[in-house]
This record gives C-alpha cells, sequence and structure tokens, in this order.
C-alpha cells in the first residue's frame, strides 16, 4: 500500500512517510531551514549585548551561527549590529 500526500506548499504529490507529513521532502527542508534562520535571529535579537561580549572574547556563537547557515550569517549579523 502506497499511501500519497499533495503537498501544502508546492502542491506536489509525494509519498506520504508519516501521518503528521504536509509537505513534501524538499518543502519541509527549507520550512526547516527558515525556521531556523528565524530562531537564530530571534536569539541574536534577545542577547545582544551577549553576543556582542562573545564576540570580542571567544566568537563561539558566531563560529556556530556561521557554521550552519554561512549563506544567512552576513545578513543576521548585520542586523544584530
Ligand atoms: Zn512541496
Amino acid at each position: 500500500m502506497e499511501d500519497k500526500l499533495v503537498c501544502e506548499k508546492c502542491g506536489k504529490e509525494t509519498k506520504r512517510k508519516s501521518n503528521r507529513q504536509r509537505q513534501c521532502p524538499r518543502c519541509r527542508k527549507k520550512h526547516q531551514k527558515e525556521a531556523d534562520i528565524r530562531k537564530w535571529t530571534k536569539y541574536y535579537q534577545r542577547n545582544k549585548e551577549k553576543v556582542k561580549n562573545l564576540a570580542k572574547k571567544q566568537k563561539k556563537a558566531l563560529y556556530e551561527l556561521r557554521r550552519r547557515h554561512p549563506t544567512e550569517y552576513k545578513s543576521i549579523y548585520d542586523k544584530i549590529r
């Protein structure tokens, strides 16, 4: 038995892998990445001072951001400055 699913984002038909699945793998990945970026942006906006100090002292958090999202790193970093 093959269960199919129509992606709620792009309307493409894809194999259903779980009952909670609403999107095709491609849209899901994209959505996850966006959610991840939002999470990071929020964190850095909320912890501006902390991040500034980190940036001065060890830059660990920023390294982590850069490692995970090399392309988004710059735009996020510009926002929090
Ligand atoms: Zn899709």
